[in-house]
């Protein structure tokens, strides 16, 4: 499509966007009582008008029928981890089975690394992009020492080329190449937070089991934002978080993804609890840990609801749009703000765009490094009624999120950024 730099252009796009309803779906948050621009999604995704009515309901049943809400409530308690299956599966490409809610991210991440992160003598290093989020590096960091090994030796960060700013695949598959003895583990943010780049999963899932080790995705800022295949790009295991693109609320529920070549693997150790157990034998309170197959054989704990009621608030409407319409919508949207920052005169004297500029290596965020100015320029966009994120020591991010932003939205924030720079 032929971007044009006008308001009346931005309007159009708006008026033919067949996803232009969902937004009145959203409370949308507001700074001196106008209502922001809010491109904040990659951080806490906005709250569903429905949330309320989904929690509300589960405290109705609470205080109508106490304990017996776990099997006489409109969604029995005893089963809720069912009932975002369907959606979640949608989400990742994968069959129901292969994920479950539970838990939250970091916590997640440390069991599966429990389960497929199994150093050997010979076989122990874990392959990673640099810069990744920290509660990424302290999981890993902290898996290594619990397995006696030296951090420094075990993991290994790639960086980008000189003077570039993110990760070439040909350079990633390189380096699973070069360690192929050596590597246990290869593990990335599917999109990476910082720069907002989507790696190639397939590929990488490709090459890591190539090399012989276990593949793992960090899908904090992909799910809900991006389309992944992660059945049939046979990833081993995933983790995300639910309050991003996913709008459950802070706080709310996570998730994993088990690939279903694992799904009977009962001898993998795995801490272990009550949720986990087989479902059949639950209640009979026995001896001897037997894991439910699947996804759900790694819960410990009993569901919690009120989270989980709120993601599926969410969960419901990503069902109405589907992945497909949402991608086809978040190119356009965050290939038109794209467009505007690089029309500004002389814009590379102020920023540079790090996220790739290929569309299918990026979801919706755009991450601009700052040249001079950087924390006064965010502190003006503030004020001017934009929510983004500003992250030490230089970049802004800004989501535009398909679900509920709109093509003047893009516009109105470029103008506004284009006189903050200055
Ligand atoms: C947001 C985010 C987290 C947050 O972890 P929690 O356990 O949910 O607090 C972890 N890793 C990545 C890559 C993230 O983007």
């Amino acid at each position: 499509m032929k971007f044009e730099n006008a308001v009346s252009f931005a309007k159009k796009l708006d008026q033919q966007d067949p996803l232009r309803s969902h937004r009145s779906k959203f409370l949308l948050p507001k700074i001196n009582g106008k209502t922001a621009i809010y491109f904040t999604g990659n951080s806490l995704g906005l709250q569903p008008k429905s949330t309320k009515k989904f929690v509300n309901e589960e405290l109705n049943d609470w205080a109508t029928l106490g304990v017996e809400g776990h099997f006489h409530s409109k969604r029995p308690w005893l089963h809720y981890h069912r009932f975002s299956k369907k959606s979640l599966a949608k989400l990742v490409g994968a069959k129901p089975s292969e994920v479950v809610a539970m838990n939250q991210l970091t916590v997640n991440l440390h069991l599966m690394m429990t389960s497929f992160y199994r150093p050997t003598k010979t076989r122990f290093k874990i392959l990673t992009e640099a810069g990744a989020f920290s509660s990424d590096q302290y999981a890993f960091e902290s898996q290594v020492k619990f397995h006696g090994l030296n951090p420094d030796e075990t993991i290994i960060e790639l960086s980008p080329r000189e003077r570039e700013f993110t990760l070439r695949t040909e350079d990633i598959l390189r380096a699973i190449e070069e360690n192929k003895n050596e590597i246990a583990l290869v593990i990335f943010g599917a999109v990476q937070y910082y720069t907002g780049q989507f790696f190639d999963i397939k590929k990488i899932a490709e090459a890591g089991h190539q090399a012989g080790a276990t593949v793992g995705f960090d899908l904090a800022h992909a799910i809900g934002n991006v389309p992944m295949q992660l059945h049939t790009d046979k990833v081993d295991f995933a983790v995300w978080c639910g309050y991003k693109y996913l709008n459950s609320g802070a706080g709310g529920m996570a998730g994993v993804f088990v690939h279903e070549k694992h799904a009977q693997s009962f001898e993998l150790p795995r801490f272990a609890g009550w949720w986990g157990h087989n479902q059949k034998e639950r209640f009979q309170m026995k001896k001897g840990f037997k894991p439910s197959a699947g996804a759900d054989g790694w819960q410990l704990s009993n569901f919690p609801v009120l989270s989980g009621a709120a993601q599926l608030a969410s969960l419901e409407i990503f069902d109405q749009v589907g992945m497909p319409a949402l991608r086809k919508k978040s190119l356009l949207l965050t290939g038109y703000l794209e467009f505007l920052l690089k029309s500004i005169d002389h814009f590379e004297d102020y920023f540079s765009i790090i996220t790739p500029s290929d569309k299918n290596q990026r979801g919706c965020q755009l991450s601009l490094l700052m040249k001079i100015n950087g924390k006064k320029t965010f502190d003006r966009i503030t004020k001017a009624g934009v929510i983004a994120d500003w992250r030490e020591p230089d970049v802004i991010r800004v989501a535009p999120v398909p679900l509920y932003n709109t093509f003047e939205e893009v516009f109105l924030f470029a103008q506004i950024f284009a006189n903050a720079i200055r």
